[in-house]
């Protein structure tokens, strides 16, 4: 599940928060102020895709000496 940055319309602090994808942002409750005003904010979800791995398991550069 992905963490979003939430902002709370209330009291104007931040927070991350783990939401599911069938989680409403009304559903949000601020930690701070316990109001469910939060917003979420349009950054990257804090999921890691390393795109430059190594090159596929089955790539053409196969392996000599294999009989
Ligand atoms: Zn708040």
């Amino acid at each position: 599940m992905p963490v979003y940055d939430y902002k709370c319309e209330s009291c104007g602090n931040q927070f991350d928060e783990l939401v599911s994808y069938s989680t409403d942002d009304s559903e949000i409750k601020c930690p701070y102020c316990n109001e469910k005003k939060s917003k979420r904010l349009l950054s990257a979800p804090s999921i890691s895709t390393n795109g430059h791995s190594a090159a596929p398991a089955n790539s053409c550069g196969a392996p000599s000496g294999f009989s």
